[in-house]
């Protein structure tokens, strides 16, 4: 297989290459059960060997027939805001898909860094252990957080492979899945190529295959009074999610187009919500399930800094933290560009209209300019549910019972003030205020000590006394509104720590963390500190993870990786050579 431009298709069938004696390094034992495996069944060969792609299933090497062959994706992207041309899986080539006859969950299960695809251009299709220990634990991590993301079953380690990068290194295969990997990029390509035929079959089986059951979902929803009560993930606006522009009935592809600005704008906000950055949200790294995906040089925040990027090449902050739900809204506008005429149609889309290449001209302006109003819609749409998810969010990590208009000025903007202007950490201040009792703050001179536990022990000292002040600050404002929420006994500190504890994660998988990991594993051949770093990051909101069942931990490490990050470890970034 050579690089290729493909033409008609959506992908390729292409075999993974080979490998020598790979060596499995972890499997995610909470992927291993949502796929429907057994923990044990990663022990056997022939996982080892599906788990590299020397193994086909669904294929006899022996007759060279079967039901299924791998395939790798013909995509194509905006990458920085500029129109790149077709990309495709470079390095991913999916297997099978998997249904887990339990929870009936459907994934397309596929391998990262297996080899050369039609798509590779002009790079090697590997994948170095570094980053696939990386991609390996924020999957698994993000997917407990209760962030919507692609999984990571297996990583194994190719002691023969010498992949080129800055340096020569170790490569690795991680096994992934996902409902479905196919980005904004995949109908970028179509448009870019005037393919509206299969535009329209690649949105029919996102319909029928990859959302099951979403048309039938009540077209109208709840009035979510999103000022008061969002303490449910929202659906949508107040407003008939069926009714377009015009107030007409939409047609599938504009609900579609909808369905996916939705889980965007929820994903989005959760994102924000725990500070975690992609690093590299190009059309081709932004899924329509609303996945976050493509692991590069993602990170997530360590002092709070809402122009931070963790991208060592975004040299203009397009992807840094403040900028990720505008950037994912440009992403969502490009899509409905390439739906286009699909979207503009009205209820009664005529099949035949887009079986030919192009429509009659004289409709063809009409039904841009009702695509156009229609994405203007969808755009409120995806800022109020942002919105209503970040602020349920929001109050939730900060113990408030109910969000209140007043919270957005008073209380979530004074505080990210003060993060900033403090330099403080994003995520391990929410853990540690969940153990602040409000009695504790009863005086100025109470606050002004409880604000010194959130600064940086090495720093305590050198932060101005105002600083603190301006902490203590908050805590009068804060203390108000969770005696509020909860009153001002002694159980209810106890409750409300219980709460946000199950909010505020105690382990985040930080870059420090994921270097010093790489490192061990890598340069001193420990194997063992992957199987905790799993435990960890699948179990973030524990207290302890002492006497969980079959987890064996390290105390020391565990005590390192979950207080204050080294000075030296901060804000790391990555280029995106991985
Ligand atoms: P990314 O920046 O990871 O989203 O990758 C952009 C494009 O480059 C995708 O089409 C990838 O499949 C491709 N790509 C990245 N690294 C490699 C590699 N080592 N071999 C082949 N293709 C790659
Ligand atoms: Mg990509
Ligand atoms: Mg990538």
């Amino acid at each position: 297989i050579g690089p290729r431009q493909v033409r008609g298709a959506a992908f390729t069938w292409v075999r993974p290459e080979k490998q020598k004696d790979p060596e499995l390094l972890a499997v995610s034992p909470a992927a291993m059960r949502d796929i429907g495996l057994k923990l044990s069944e990663a022990e056997t060969d022939d996982f080892r060997e599906t788990v590299v792609g020397n193994k086909i299933h669904g294929w006899d090497e022996e007759t060279n027939s079967g039901p299924g062959y791998p395939w790798a994706q013909c995509y194509g992207g905006f990458q920085f805001g500029d129109w790149a041309g077709q990309l495709g899986d470079g390095r991913a080539i999916s297997l099978f898909e998997s249904t887990n006859p339990k929870t009936g969950h459907r994934y397309e299960v596929q391998l990262k860094g297996a080899g050369m695809t039609p798509y590779s251009r002009f790079a090697d299709g590997k994948a170095v252990l570094r980053s696939s220990i990386r991609e390996f634990v924020v999957s698994e991590h993000l997917h407990a957080l209760g962030i919507p993301t692609t999984r990571a079953l297996a990583l194994s380690l190719l002691p023969h492979s010498k992949v080129r990068r800055e340096r020569i290194e170790p490569g690795a295969i991680v096994v992934r899945f996902a409902e479905s990997w196919i980005r904004f990029g995949n109908f970028d390509l179509l448009r870019a190529r005037g393919d509206r035929d299969l535009i329209r079959k690649l949105a029919n089986y996102i319909a029928e295959d990859v959302f099951p059951g979403w048309e039938s979902l009540p077209g109208r929803v709840e009035d979510p009074k999103s000022e008061e009560s969002c303490l449910n993930p929202p659906r949508g606006v107040g407003k008939d999610t069926l009714e377009g522009p015009e107030g007409e009935e939409q047609n599938r592809f504009a609900r579609l187009y909808r369905e996916i600005v939705r889980r965007n704008a929820l994903t989005v906000a959760k994102w924000q919500a725990y500070g975690f950055m992609n690093g590299v949200l190009n059309t081709d790294n932004t899924s329509i399930c609303g996945l976050s995906m493509d692991y590069g040089p993602f990170a997530f925040m360590d002092n709070f800094d809402p122009k931070y990027t963790p991208n060592h090449d975004d040299h203009f902050l397009r992807y840094s933290y403040r900028n990720q739900p505008t950037i994912i809204w440009w992403n969502l506008v490009r899509l409905g560009e390439a739906l286009g005429e699909l979207l503009g149609a009205g209820p009664d889309v005529d099949e035949d209209m887009f079986v030919h290449q192009g429509v009659k001209e004289e409709t063809a302006e009409g039904l841009v300019n009702r695509a156009e109003k229609l994405i203007n819609l969808a755009g409120e749409e995806y800022k109020s549910v942002f919105l209503a998810e970040y602020k349920r969010l929001m109050a939730a990590r900060l113990g408030l019972k109910n969000f209140r208009k007043e919270d957005f000025d008073g209380v979530f903007s004074p505080l990210l003030d003060t993060m900033e202007a403090l330099e403080l950490d994003f995520n391990l201040f929410f853990r540690r205020l969940s153990t602040v009792k409000v009695g504790e703050l009863a005086t100025e001179e109470d606050r002004v000590k409880v604000a010194a536990k959130f600064l940086h022990k090495d720093e305590v000292d050198e932060k101005d006394v105002s600083g603190k002040e301006k902490l203590a600050e908050w805590l009068a404002t804060w203390r108000e509104r969770a005696v509020g929420d909860w009153g001002e006994t002694a159980e209810a500190d106890v409750e409300r720590e219980r709460e946000m504890k199950k909010v505020n994660p105690k382990f985040v998988a930080r870059g420090w963390i994921l270097d010093e990991i790489i490192k061990r594993v890598e340069k001193e051949g420990e194997r063992d500190v992957l199987r905790r770093v799993i435990h960890l990051a699948t179990h973030p909101f524990e207290e302890s993870w002492d006497g969980e069942a079959g987890y064996e931990g390290d105390k020391e490490e565990e005590v390192r990786w979950t207080g204050d990050v080294p000075r030296q470890g901060r804000s790391l970034q990555c280029s995106c050579s991985s």
